[in-house]
Parts: C-alpha cells; sequence; structure tokens
C-alpha cells in the first residue's frame, strides 16, 4: 500500500506545534505572507486578460484606443508584477528569520535531550543508529514542513482560483487536469515511501561509511593512519559501502525517473487535448482573444500549480517519513530525576557498600557481575586490580552512575546510589577515566571544568594545578594559566600525554568530591612524575574516600586496602602486606610484574 500506516499526521500536527512554539510572532508573519502572495496571480491573471483584450478590441482602429484604460491597466499589471516580486524578497527574508527560531529550537531540544539521556545508550549501536537518523534529518526537516505546509496553502488558493477560472470555460477541463497530474504524484509517494525504507535499513552502513570517512579525514586518527599505511585499506573500504548504498539509491532512482517519464506522456496528451479544446472554441468564434489568452495562461498556470500542490504534499509525506525519526528520539524515556530526591551523605561516615551486585551491558549475555559482594570504609584508599576484562571499569562506570546494577545496589552509608540526584552525585565523586578527555580551552578552564559551580579563585586552581604537578608546566607558558591548550586553534600549546594526564588529575583534585576514583592515573607519567604525585597523594586525599585503578606496583603500594578482581568477583581483599603472605592470585601477580 502506498500511504500505509506510517503516513501518519500525528508527526506533522507535533512539527507544526514545535514550529510555532519556536516563535508564534514570526510564524504568524510568514503565514500571512504567504497567504497574499498566494492571491496574487489571480490578480495578474485578470489584469492580463484586461490588456489582452483592449489591445484584441482594438486592433483594427488604432485610433480607437482608450489610452488611459490602457495607461491604469498597464499600472495594475506593473503593480501586481512589482508586488510578485516585492512580496517574494520580502517572504525569503521572513524565511530566513523564521528558520533560525525553528533550528535553534531544535537544536536545543537536541541538547537537552542528548546531554540527559542515560550514557548506556552511547554504547548501544541500535540507539547509535536512531541518533544519527535523528540529527541528520532534525536539522531541516521541521522547516520543511512549515513551509511545505505554507506552499501547500499558497498553491491551493491559487490552484482553487485557476480552477474556477477554467470551469467558467467548461467544467470538464478539472477533471482531465486531475488525471493528468495526479498519477505523477502516485508514483512519486510510492518510491518516496521506497526510499525511506532503505534509508532505514542502511542506516548502519551509511554510519560505517561516515566512520571511515572520518578515519580518513579526522586528527585522532592521521598517526596510525600514516604509520600503519591504512590509507588505501580504509579508501577501499569507504568507497566499498558508499558504491554498495549508491547502486541500491540508483535503482530506485532509476525506476522512478522510468516510471514518472511514462505517466508524464499520458499528462501530456491530456493537456493537449485541452489545448486543443480552447483553439477550437476561439477559431469559431465563441471566446475573445483576451479570454483565450486567459484560458491558456490559467491552462499552463492550473497545470504547474496542480503538479505543485501534489508534489508538495508528496514532500510532505516524505519529510513525515523522515521526522518519525525526531520524534522517536524525542520519546526516549528520560530517568526522573525528580524521583531522585537522594543527597550523597556529606561526609561520609561509614562506607560504600556493593551489595549483591548483578550486571550486563545492554545487548550482551555476558554477566560482568553475579553477585557481588564487597564494602570500602569510609576514609581509605583502595586500590582495584585484576586483569584486563575483571570489570574495573565497570565497577567505576557504575559508582559514577553511568550504569546501574541489574539487580542488588551499591548503598552509600545507608543511601542506595541510585536514588541520590545527578547532580549531587557529581558534585560528590569525581572521576578521571583513562581516556580522560582533553579540552582544547585554556589552562586554566580545563581545571576549572572539574566543579564549574565552584565560587571561581585563581588559588584553588593552581592549588589542584600543584597537587597534580602540573602548575609549574603552566606557570611557564606564555600566557600562563590563560594559554590556551591544544592543536585546534590559533596560540594555542600542545601538552605531552604525560602533561595532559596530569591537567586530567588537577580537574578531579580541583572539585572537592568525598569520593576520588583514578583509573589508570598515572599510566602516562615517568617514573619521577609518579613519584611527585605520590607524595602529594595522601594530602590530595585527607579525609575523603579515594578509589585506584592501576596495574603500576608503586602507585597500588598508595593503598590502605587492595581489592583483587577476577572474573567479576572478589578474590581477594586486604592490605598489601596481608596479600603478599596470603601467597594468592596478588602475590602472583607481583611476582609476575617484578619478573618483567
Ligand atoms: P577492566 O577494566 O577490568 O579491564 P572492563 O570493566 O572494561 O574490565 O570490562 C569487563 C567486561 O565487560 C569485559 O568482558 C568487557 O569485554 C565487557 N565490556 C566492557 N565495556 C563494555 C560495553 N560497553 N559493552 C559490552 N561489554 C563491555
Amino acid at each position: 500500500m502506498i500511504f500505509g500506516t506510517t503516513f501518519n499526521l500525528k508527526y506533522i500536527r507535533q512539527t507544526l506545534k514545535l514550529v510555532y512554539q519556536s516563535s508564534p510572532k514570526w510564524t504568524l508573519i510568514n503565514s500571512v505572507v504567504t497567504i497574499i502572495r498566494g492571491f496574487i496571480p489571480l490578480l495578474l491573471l485578470i489584469v492580463v486578460k484586461q490588456l489582452v483584450d483592449i489591445v484584441g478590441d482594438s486592433s483594427q482602429e488604432l485610433h480607437s484606443i482608450d489610452k488611459q484604460e490602457v495607461i491604469f491597466t498597464l499600472t495594475l499589471v506593473g503593480i501586481f508584477f512589482l508586488l510578485n516580486a516585492i512580496s517574494g524578497s520580502i517572504n525569503n527574508l521572513v524565511r530566513e528569520r523564521q528558520s533560525h527560531f525553528v533550528n535553534d529550537f531544535i537544536q536545543k531540544l537536541i541538547h537537552h535531550k542528548t546531554v540527559r539521556l542515560p550514557y548506556k545508550y552511547f554504547e548501544d549501536s541500535t540507539y547509535q543508529d536512531l541518533f544519527f537518523r535523528a540529527i541528520n534529518e532534525a536539522n531541516y526537516r521541521p522547516s520543511k514542513i512549515f513551509y511545505g505546509i505554507l506552499g501547500l496553502i499558497q498553491s491551493l488558493i491559487t490552484l482553487s482560483i485557476v480552477l474556477v477560472v477554467l470551469t467558467t470555460f467548461h467544467w470538464g477541463i478539472v477533471p482531465v487536469l486531475f488525471i493528468a497530474a495526479v498519477p505523477i504524484i502516485i508514483f512519486r509517494l510510492y518510491y518516496s515511501r521506497k526510499e525511506y525504507a532503505i534509508k532505514q535499513e542502511h542506516t548502519e552502513d551509511e554510519r560505517r561509511m561516515h566512520y571511515f570517512n572520518r578515519l580518513l579525514v579526522a586528527k585522532d586518527f592521521a598517526k596510525e593512519l600514516r604509520i600503519f599505511n591504512l590509507s588505501d585499506t580504509f579508501k577501499n573500504k569507504y568507497i566499498e559501502i558508499r558504491d554498495q548504498l549508491r547502486t541500491r539509491q540508483w535503482k530506485v532512482s532509476k525506476a522512478k525517473a522510468l516510471w514518472e517519464s511514462l505517466v508524464q506522456i499520458l499528462s501530456t496528451i491530456a493537456i493537449l487535448f485541452i489545448f486543443y479544446f480552447i483553439i477550437s472554441q476561439a477559431l469559431r468564434g465563441e471566446i475573445s482573444t483576451g479570454s483565450t489568452a486567459m484560458y491558456f495562461l490559467a491552462l499552463q498556470r492550473g497545470y504547474a500549480v496542480l503538479q505543485d500542490f501534489l508534489s508538495k504534499m508528496a514532500s510532505l509525506f516524505e519529510d513525515n517519513l523522515f521526522l518519525k525519526n525526531f520524534f522517536e528520539f524525542q520519546q526516549i524515556k528520560l530517568p526522573k530525576e525528580g524521583n531522585k530526591p537522594g543527597q550523597f551523605p556529606v561526609p561520609l561516615k561509614k562506607q560504600i557498600e556493593f551489595k549483591s551486585i548483578e550486571f550486563k551491558y545492554p545487548n550482551t549475555d555476558r554477566y560482568v557481575f553475579k553477585n557481588l559482594n564487597f564494602s570500602i570504609p569510609s576514609g581509605k584508599t583502595v586500590a582495584l586490580v585484576g586483569e584486563n576484562g575483571s570489570g574495573k571499569t565497570t565497577l567505576v562506570k557504575m559508582l559514577a552512575g553511568l550504569y546501574q546494577p541489574s539487580m542488588g545496589e551499591i548503598r552509600i552509608d545507608q543511601i542506595n546510589l541510585n536514588d541520590i540526584h545527578p547532580t549531587d552525585l557529581a558534585k560528590n565523586v569525581s572521576i578521571i577515566f583513562q581516556d580522560f578527555m582533553l579540552y582544547n580551552v585554556s589552562a586554566d578552564d580545563n581545571i576549572r571544568f572539574g566543579n564549574v559551580d565552584r565560587v571561581y579563585n585563581e588559588n584553588n586552581i593552581k592549588e589542584a594545578a600543584e597537587n597534580a604537578g602540573i602548575d609549574e608546566v603552566f606557570s611557564n607558558l606564555k600566557d600562563g594559566y590563560n594559554t590556551q591548550l591544544g592543536t585546534l586553534f590559533k596560540h594555542s600549546e600542545m601538552l605531552s600525554r604525560g602533561e595532559w594526564q596530569r591537567t586530567a588529575l588537577a580537574r578531579s583534585f580541583y572539585n572537592d568530591a568525598q569520593l576520588i576514583i583514578l583509573d589508570e592515573p598515572t599510566s602516562s607519567l615517568d617514573a619521577y612524575t609518579e613519584a611527585k604525585l605520590i607524595s602529594h597523594f595522601k594530602n590530595i586525599t585527607l579525609g575523603r574516600t579515594a578509589i585506584i585503578v592501576s596495574h603500576r606496583l608503586t602507585t597500588i603500594n598508595l593503598a590502605d586496602i587492595i581489592v583483587v578482581l577476577k572474573d567479576g568477583q572478589i578474590e581477594e581483599m586486604g592490605a598489601y602486606e596481608e596479600l603478599i603472605a596470603n601467597e594468592g592470585e596478588f602475590h602472583r601477580m607481583v611476582q609476575s610484574y617484578k619478573n618483567s
């Protein structure tokens, strides 16, 4: 079926509401201008008829022309032409202004949604498809739908006028015009649906193509691309996917063009038939020259407007299909933050307790944790160790509130972590992940981002930088802490990997959090810098609870308690000496480090 269930006017209604909300004033102005423009073609038709009639009636006797009437009619033609042109310019201007409002509004909605979406969606490929479609389409479709509807109204006005004019000639012209125009549109609707289905089906391929394009052009990959000479491999992959997509699309476009051409023949025959009908009437002298000109114009205009009207309907149908993605994206349910009245206990008195935790990532069947139980006493520094894949980072992500256990609870003193409001959690849990962010902003901002709510004080920034061992580096930059970091913008200074890591640490120290979590905090630091950081560490964590994920013995040594994870379970837990004496997993790890 051509229209199918997807031709649901719900999205059009929602879009119009959205456009109106973005700016009621401009929506109104735009609507008025468009409607006025709908009447101009009628006025032009009437005055052209008038003019042709004057000229036609007096063609035998030039002296009989009423000059005043000619001048008056010509002036009217001029005015209407001018009105048409000026209102066209005004219309463009109004549209441009309104599209700013609509785009800003949609961007706001998208930003509002994406920043609040639970993190799990960003690691789920099904939702990546939805984001990709929604965000790509949302930028321009709503304005297009609104203009489509305005255009439809405008065409409808013009069309009705032209059809009335043609009906005065003969009622039969209107159905013939419809017969000429409708089949083309039916094919367009059919193919819109087909194209949409193809787009939906191949979103992942399209994302893959974009991914390979990014591998070829983005800075992040430029180094390895050159070192491993990967450019041809990636280019070929990109071309292979692009060509597959193109071939499918091309097949549909060809079929569409072929059918449209065939149907166009039918339309042309119908139009020729009406032309012939008008000419034969004129030759028999049943209509005036002016009327013949008017009917020709009306016919030509009527056919064009009818096609325009129907093709606008087809576009609307297409836009409606694509906007379904945007509204689906908007409909993803956000967790109700108002339902999270809990506050992070300040100070943390007793412990962080993992009670019967069960967890698996969405879209996987493998449990990372099953019945995990242990607790971290407040004020202690805990090292989380274990082989790759044992679940250390996952545990940290759960503590950050990025993922929730499917069973069990993480209790902060007596409060369920899941009940703590995200803002309060962010304020009290400071985490630096292994893949920490490099912000291309000033050194000062790079640290301040650790807690943007904190009242700005240069000394606090400097203190965090000193604790992370990066103060000297920043103080020696040409603009000190105001120096822009990175390579993206002019007059920036690029830091070494270890310096970036220390900057990230300073960001985490700047937040006066109850719980500090550092995932491999010293992985990029040289032995000397690491030693300096370690010497500061007791001072930084004074009165706070800290969790360090690390493979480095020197860093692990800082901990009061070592927790050894294996296959998502606690294998061992205790002080360094205790675990060494046990001669278990940790002892084995230490031995293998020493031997390596
Ligand atoms: P560790 O930090 O100890 O190296 P992780 O916590 O990163 O281990 O990973 C634990 C397990 O979870 C691994 O088997 C890993 O493959 C899996 N895993 C990690 N991240 C994801 C993810 N986003 N989706 C699915 N599985 C994941």
